[in-house]
């Protein structure tokens, strides 16, 4: 029987974490508990993201909680961390996945070693916070054929034009890591723009169901400037974009188990 999920957990995978690992997956269960839970039916019913749980949420530190501090947490671990948040809920879950799975991901897998030892660590702590803006208005599942937002190198400066769609988390994180076709060789790069650029602009995207209170928003970047600093050096080409969703696919993954295990556990109830 699994010790932290005895209802939904059928096979025990969740006793395979250590002592160590489960403690931080506590104190989420505890925040979310006391502190997510009670706002999630008002802010669903309004289609509005609760303020309120984001301090609570970071926190608890739990991209590299204090009790694992000397050690890499393992891919368990994460893998319960996400399902924790989604058996609550899965707005709140992706909200935190944008950070820690998207964000952080496309830093740690396109930037230079130099670039995400730097960042990483305000990433961590929140101080830095981004979100992930690959799709388009006219390009979903098509996205690698069909993307179509531009960067143009001028100088030592890069300046982009287009449009992004359904970016979560974008009304409130600082940072958009916009993926764009450099006109030069017309290769996939990634850039990280300030979301107060000039020329970036942000829509909210009313009426949806799923993921409701998660805020989604539709962004048009015109004649938005960036240094060569802020683009991520080693996403050269869509198959360095690949490589990153590769990496980001088994959050998804996650998040549909603690939907699932939170709807079953409901239902026992
Ligand atoms: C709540 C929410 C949050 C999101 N957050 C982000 C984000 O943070 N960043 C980001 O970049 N994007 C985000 N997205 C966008 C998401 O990644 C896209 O919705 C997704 O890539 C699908 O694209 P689409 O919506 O254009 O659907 P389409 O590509 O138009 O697909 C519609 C349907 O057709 C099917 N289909 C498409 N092509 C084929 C084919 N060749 N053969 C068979 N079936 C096919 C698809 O499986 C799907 O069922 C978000 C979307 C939502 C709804």
């Amino acid at each position: 029987m699994s010790e932290l999920y005895p209802d939904s957990d059928p096979y025990g995978v969740a006793n395979a974490l250590t002592s160590a690992e489960r403690a931080p997956l506590l104190r989420l269960r505890g925040v979310l508990e006391a502190r997510v839970k009670p706002v999630l039916a008002e802010h669903w019913e309004a289609g509005t993201f609760p303020p309120d749980v984001v301090a609570p949420l970071q926190e608890l530190r739990l991209m590299h909680p204090p009790e694992l501090a000397d050690q890499t947490p393992s891919a368990l671990y994460n893998g319960f961390r996400i399902f924790e948040l989604a058996r609550c809920d899965a707005s709140i879950a992706t909200f935190y996945t944008a950070q820690a799975g998207l964000f952080r991901t496309a830093c740690r897998v396109g930037g230079s070693a130099e670039q995400f030892a730097e960042w990483d660590p305000k990433i961590q702590s929140f101080e830095m916070t981004g979100v992930f803006c690959l799709t388009e208005p006219e390009h979903g599942s098509d996205i690698a054929g069909g993307l179509a937002t531009s960067a143009r190198h001028e100088g030592d400066q890069w300046v982009i034009d287009g449009a992004k769609r359904w970016i979560g988390g974008a009304l409130t994180a600082e940072i958009l890591c916009i993926f764009a076709r450099d006109e030069a060789d017309s290769q996939v790069k990634a850039f990280l723009v300030p979301r107060e650029a000039d020329g970036v602009t942000l829509e909210k995207i009313h009426g949806k169901t799923a993921l409701r209170i998660m805020q989604n928003a539709h962004i048009t970047l015109s004649g938005v400037r960036v240094p060569e600093s802020a683009r991520l050096q080693n996403c050269n080409s869509f198959k360095d974009v690949a490589a990153m969703l590769r990496q980001m696919r088994s959050d998804v993954a996650w998040i549909a188990a603690g939907i699932q295990a939170g709807a079953y556990e409901a239902a026992l109830r």
